[in-house]
């Protein structure tokens, strides 16, 4: 890109509203510098969006925009981490002012929401790629882990599941029917909803948490893997939105439970906290198991017969398929 370019990618993203007081330099030399609070480890997360992998082609630049950063508040939410600095690399075919201006608007809503400074980035010509880093705060004692889950322990997820899959599914083969709850699916898909408060509120209580990037039962897997214990989900308390229970196929608790990008957590509680974490919550929370000393995850119905999650089912809602 000619040097004009890049001043004027550089003019999208030195214009921002947050200014921390913990960020004594920030764009605009060699490095930032910043100012960690003392008495807190920092959770470091990275994550790339690529065009047509990790979001169809022709997304909105809004979208795009803010769920780069969403899919890493996310993850410094499952960590009970305080969101707090930004970086962007950003690799783009051309200059397109139009596309920068509302990207930079999808980054920057989400980033005033929680606080987040965005304090340095860079930027290259080529295919379509998004690599933002986030940083945030969170004590060693109260830091979310993946292996603290204990036989007894329920098991919860905030919102709902199952809904960007499904959206990316109708965004890809469109229908004139249920128009708005495919519009709800599909804003699902493009804007989802960093759990912070709740990883906030769950520190030093949960005994585990895992955001739901990859699909609960890929997810949740991890959690068991890294506690060593099993689980029973009770596929008849999943949460699963009335959009979804609209125009999902039959077999919706598979789906719901294989579909990537909903970007909720899924967290464990010990028995004697359960009602007063969940008092504290600031969005719908479901019980949907139990941890158990048996290993594996195992799906039950309403009558406690076991039911076989079957993989393509697995496979066709994923995230990692090209879009
Ligand atoms: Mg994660």
């Amino acid at each position: 890109m000619t040097c004009s370019e890049f001043d004027l990618i550089r003019h999208f993203f030195t214009e921002q509203s947050i200014r921390r007081t913990d960020v004594p330099l920030g764009i605009g030399d060699d490095a930032a510098l910043l100012s960690p609070p003392a008495d807190s480890l920092l959770a470091v997360s990275v994550d790339t969006l690529i065009a047509g992998i990790h979001f169809p082609l022709d997304t909105i630049a809004r979208a795009v925009g803010y769920k780069a950063l969403a899919v890493n508040l996310s993850d410094l939410a499952a960590m009970g981490a305080e969101p707090a600095w930004a970086t962007l690399a950003l690799t783009l075919p051309r200059a397109d002012t139009s596309w920068l201006s509302d990207f930079a608007q999808g980054f920057f809503e989400l980033a005033s929401t929680h606080n987040v400074q965005l304090v340095g980035g860079d930027t290259t010509r080529g295919p379509l790629s998004i690599t933002v880093q986030v940083t945030g705060f969170v004590s060693q004692e109260q830091a979310l882990l993946r292996n603290g889950a204990q036989p007894g322990d329920g098991i919860f997820l905030t919102g709902t599941v199952g809904d960007a899959g499904l959206g990316l599914r109708l965004y890809q083969q469109p229908s004139d029917t249920h128009c708005d709850a495919t519009m709800h699916l599909i804003h699902r898909l493009e804007f989802p909803t960093p759990r912070i408060a709740v990883g906030l509120a769950l520190r030093g209580r949960a005994s585990s948490a895992i955001d739901i990037s990859d699909g609960l039962a890929a997810d949740l897997g991890h959690v068991l893997t890294a506690s060593g214990v099993g689980a029973d989900i009770h596929v008849d308390q999943l949460p699963l939105s009335s959009a979804y229970r609209l125009l999902a196929p039959e077999n919706n608790w598979q789906t719901a439970v294989s579909a990537g990008d909903d970007y909720e957590l899924c967290f464990t509680l010990p028995a004697g906290l359960e009602t007063e974490v969940l008092a504290r919550l600031d969005c719908p929370c479901t019980r949907i198991g139990e941890i158990t000393a048996s290993p594996g995850l195992r799906w039950r119905d309403a009558n406690d017969q076991q039911l076989a999650l079957d993989n393509a089912g697995f496979d066709h809602f994923t995230s990692r398929k090209p879009q």
